[in-house]
């Protein structure tokens, strides 16, 4: 019978532009690259912790020292180990997620096939990732969108003043679909409506967490008015959030380090489909090895939004690939990534 070995060690990623955003700005992103060893064969995991989420280096190892998977026989008990790792402690999603990927990387590797394949998935229906362009200089935005010419959607970090200024310097230089990232930073529903009309004329295909997560009525109110669908981020981390959005949003933005990692992440896209609610699957800056993990269920959603180990520099995985803005997974076990 064969024994659980968990190993951990922080990293920090180095972005490729200094990232704002709504609400701060940052040019580094501390994660926790995880292996999870079971006779022999390796799984690889990662967390990523965005500072405003909550979850640092300290927490995620603080948790990880606490994870025991001495009373687990077989990473095919994957339902247990991951109802176990969920109890340890309340939150710490990412640092869950680290475990969850890292385990279904090695249950693909145990069973020889990648993960979507195990799920029966089919890659051609992946759609195509869009890129994101943080909030910026105009001169440096075209610069940043005439370097994103391969990609078949924009998404744009929006929520400040200058909302009208980045989309006209971004309309100046590209006919590209657009969505909008506005990140909470919209405050007035009328005003939020006047936007989306804007936005739609602009061919703005859909709007991300228009309105602060604790104005649900307002949200509803939009997403009942307006023109281009809207889709929870910071309003949705996890499976118990997605009934309670239906109506109040037109979908939501899954990542695996706000709702524990792949195997939530897919309950998650498959009842929202239930609910007749749209689906996108977002990411943090991270390495290919949580992004190879979420574009393995990519199949199941209406938007990609996977760019996470495109922003940074020092990736030390291959994984996912994007080429002509499209995501292609590698044919290889579990998630599918080689250390570089
Ligand atoms: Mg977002």
């Amino acid at each position: 019978m064969g024994q659980f070995t968990l190993r951990f060690r922080p990293y920090t990623l180095e972005m490729r532009h200094v990232f704002t955003v709504a609400s701060f700005s940052r040019t580094t992103t501390p994660v926790i690259l995880t292996e999870l060893e079971y006779d022999g064969i390796v799984g690889y995991g990662e967390a990523s912790m965005p500072p405003y989420l909550g979850e640092s280096q300290e927490s995620v190892s603080k948790f990880l020292n606490q994870i025991n998977l001495s009373h687990f026989q077989s990473p095919f008990e994957t339902a247990e180990i991951l109802a176990y790792v969920d109890q340890v402690a309340e939150k710490n999603t990412a640092a869950k997620a680290a475990v969850d990927i890292a385990l279904h990387d090695l249950l693909g590797k145990i069973m020889n096939q990648p993960f979507y394949k195990i799920w029966g998935l089919n890659p051609d229906l992946i759609p195509p990732t869009s890129y994101t362009i943080g909030i910026d200089t105009e001169e440096m935005i075209r610069k940043k969108v005439a370097e994103a010419d391969q990609f078949k959607i924009l998404k744009v970090k929006l929520g400040l003043d200058t909302d009208k200024t980045i989309i006209d310097t971004i309309r100046s230089v590209t006919d590209v679909p657009l969505c909008a990232d506005v990140n909470q930073g919209w405050k007035n529903k009328e005003e939020a409506l006047e936007m989306a009309h804007w936005l739609h004329e602009r061919n703005v295909v859909f709007l991300e967490q228009p309105m602060p997560k604790e104005m649900i009525d307002e949200n509803a109110w939009l997403t009942e008015h307006s023109p281009i669908p809207t889709i929870a981020d910071e309003g949705c981390q996890r499976l118990a959030d997605v009934p309670k959005l239906q109506g109040v949003y037109t979908g939501i933005n899954i990542k695996l380090m706000k709702c524990t990692g792949m195997r939530e992440a897919k309950q998650m896209a498959e009842l929202a489909r239930s609910l007749d609610m749209k689906v996108m699957l977002g990411c943090m800056t991270e390495t290919s090895c949580a992004i190879s993990a979420a574009a393995q269920l990519a199949p199941l959603v209406d938007w990609a939004d996977l760019d996470g180990a495109l922003l940074i520099g020092n990736d030390i995985y291959d994984g996912m690939r994007v080429e002509e803005g499209n995501c292609i997974l590698p044919d290889r076990p579990g998630i599918g990534i080689l250390k570089k």
